[in-house]
């Protein structure tokens, strides 16, 4: 029997905003309307406002003006209304859920794991707030003292990629709520309805008006430029692809912002001869299948040992071979579309590049049927060196497979990138483990686990995989400055 689903899923698409928040109030665009698709079909969903400079300088006026209010706010409210709004996204998962299914495409169980790895992180923020110190200390000549306190940083402007919509946003606006920063955030046009929606939670959990503004744009350079060059911004935090970063990081250098990028990856997953090859596989299906392979963590890069080479490559063939393919609203779909054509056609272009230099196509390697835009898991053995995607960042289903016998050889090609954002270790011993999580060149490892994202944890990259660290008792320290205070007694 077909259940028709598409009752509920207008049902969830009418419940979203689709104006611009500014200053606590929902308004029209400047620049009229951008059409929000639904990847698995290429059908508009739903359109949203399309703001220009001018609305973008609104929504930091905003922010500047609510920021001395907000900063005196005291800490254990600023804490509850994080905590009402980890409820309210829980209340709201499966709506917020199907949402995000269909503007993202990504199977709806993913979408509420990410509905609650996104409200973990409000809860996470909601404890932090109460907890920012500061440091009373006798100078070291006995005459002084230092006293050192933590500020909030002030506006803030966050923009965010397509990939998480839910999750790469409260990882920025929790923090900034917790330590009293207020902000303008800007979703990636792909995705709006799931910033929209959490907007909308965060007010109705009464977050006050103009702390956090959102706008959603056609043309994100011409929103952010004038932002980025106006004084009262105090704060950019970038989650995206290196390239773009790159130029936020040379605009900011004009106002000297403080700035946060969480940019690109290039995951190598390096399987010893000792590991525990079903559980290496296993591992390597959550690295490389979370979120369709479009994951700044996937694994990109799997070094597997000479002597387990070829088993576990035939399971990992054999588990990706067996996912089901299709809309991510389907019962029993495990891979849903790529965000766009332009992206499946990357994703193609680099596996025909890897079997035109001589790599084995073990499973996939085509497009899907269909109007949206999928791609069938692919794994790839024996990927020469030249091939570009073990250059390049994949964001696809595709696993090129590669061996080798030596560690210092897994060790050399793991850090042969410009990337360093997450490795994977698989080993019994515990001397190489910890081996390589010192010589590994990356913000985070991953031993024996194939996921390593943790509110609790400081998440972020070395190299051009970025700087700073969002979420653990790091994530807050990126919207607050120390002030210190010389006192003379
Ligand atoms: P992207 O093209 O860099 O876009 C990211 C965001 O930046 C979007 O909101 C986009 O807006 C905006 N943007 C684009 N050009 C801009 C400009 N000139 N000025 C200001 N904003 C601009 O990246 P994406 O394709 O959406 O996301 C995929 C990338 O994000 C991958 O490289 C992935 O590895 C990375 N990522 C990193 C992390 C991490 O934590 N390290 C997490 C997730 C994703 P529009 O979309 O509206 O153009």
């Amino acid at each position: 029997m077909t259940i028709d689903t598409s009752k509920t899923e207008q049902a969830a698409l009418d419940a979203v905003p689709k104006q611009l928040l500014i200053g606590g109030e929902w308004v029209d665009g400047s620049g009229g309307k951008i059409a929000v698709e639904d990847p698995s079909t290429g059908e508009t969903l739903a359109e949203v406002a399309d703001a220009r400079p001018q609305d973008a300088l609104t929504a930091l006026d905003a922010a500047a003006a609510s920021q001395e209010s907000w900063r005196d706010h005291p800490p254990r409210e600023r804490s509850e209304i994080l905590r009402r709004a980890h409820e309210g996204m829980l209340a709201r998962i499966d709506e917020l859920a199907l949402v995000m299914t269909l503007e993202m495409g990504k199977p709806l169980g993913e979408s509420r794991s990410e509905i609650l790895y996104a409200a973990e992180f409000l809860r996470w923020f909601a404890e932090q707030a109460v907890r920012i110190d500061g440091r009373y200390q006798v100078a070291p000549n006995g005459a002084g003292r230092l006293l050192v306190m933590k500020q909030p940083v002030g506006a803030s402007y966050l923009i965010t990629p397509w990939n998480f919509p839910a999750a790469m946003a409260t990882r920025k606006i929790a923090p900034a709520i917790a330590a009293g920063a207020t902000m303008v955030l800007k979703p990636a046009k792909q995705t709006p309805l799931s910033a929209l929606a959490l907007a909308q939670v965060l007010s109705e959990a009464g977050l006050p008006s103009g702390v956090l503004n959102v706008i959603t744009s056609d043309s994100a350079s011409a929103v952010s430029e004038p932002l980025i060059a106006d004084p009262r911004l105090r704060k950019l935090s970038f989650t995206g692809s290196t390239e773009v970063g790159r130029k936020l990081i040379e605009q900011s250098a004009r106002q000297v912002l403080r700035v946060s990028m969480e940019l690109g990856g290039n995951a190598p997953f390096i399987v010893f001869g000792d590991a525990d090859v079903d559980a290496a596989v296993d591992g390597a299906m959550i690295a490389k299948m979370r979120n369709i392979g479009e994951a700044c963590t996937a694994a990109n890069r799997f070094y597997i040992h000479d002597s387990i080479a070829h088993e576990f490559t035939e399971k990992l063939g054999k588990q990706m071979g067996a996912l089901k393919v299709g809309r991510g609203t389907e019962e029993g779909v495990a891979v849903g579309p790529l965000i766009d054509d332009h992206a499946r056609a990357k994703v193609d272009e680099l596996v025909v590049d890897a079997v035109g230099r001589g790599a084995a196509t073990i499973v996939g390697g085509y497009r899907g049927e269909g109007a949206g835009y999928f791609y069938m898991p692919t794994v790839l053995g024996n990927v020469p060196d030249g091939a570009r995607l073990l250059r390049e960042e994949i964001f696809g289903p595709v696993a090129p497979v590669k061996s080798f016998r030596e560690d210092e050889q897994a060790l050399e090609q793991a850090n042969d990138t410009e990337f360093g954002l997450v490795a994977y270790v698989y080993t019994r011993d515990m001397r190489r483990a910890f081996r390589m999580m010192e010589k590994l060149d990356y913000g985070m490892v991953g031993v024996n686990q194939g996921l390593v994202s943790n509110p609790a944890a400081p998440f972020g990259g070395v190299k051009q995989s970025g700087f700073g660290r969002e979420g653990g008792y790091e994530g807050i320290e990126e919207y607050l400055e120390t002030k210190y205070c010389a006192i003379n007694v």
